[in-house]
C-alpha cells in the first residue's frame, strides 16, 4: 500500500492538494490546527491511494511525501 505521509506543521491549508487528488481521499482536518494555525491536510483511506504523487507535485510548500 503507498505511503503517503504530511508534515502537517508545514501545511497551509490551502487545499491544492485536496483538489488534484483523483481518488478524492485527502481532507482538510476540520478539527485539529497546526502549528501555523491552519486546518493541516490529512489521508483518509491509503487503501484506495494510486501513489500518482499528484497531491506532492501541486503542494507549493513541499509538505507531502508519498512512497510506493
Ligand atoms: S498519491 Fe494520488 S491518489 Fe494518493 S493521495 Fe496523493 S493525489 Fe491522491
Ligand atoms: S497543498 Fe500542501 S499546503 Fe496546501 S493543503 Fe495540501 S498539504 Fe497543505
Amino acid at each position: 500500500m503507498p505511503q503517503v505521509t504530511f508534515d502537517a506543521d508545514r501545511c497551509k491549508g490551502c487545499s491544492l492538494c485536496v483538489s488534484v487528488c483523483p481518488r478524492k481521499i485527502i481532507v482538510l482536518s476540520e478539527d485539529t490546527f497546526n502549528a501555523r494555525g491552519f486546518h493541516p491536510a490529512k489521508i483518509t483511506d491509503p487503501s484506495v491511494c494510486i501513489a500518482c504523487a499528484f497531491c506532492a507535485t501541486m503542494c507549493p510548500d513541499a509538505v507531502i511525501k508519498v512512497e510506493k
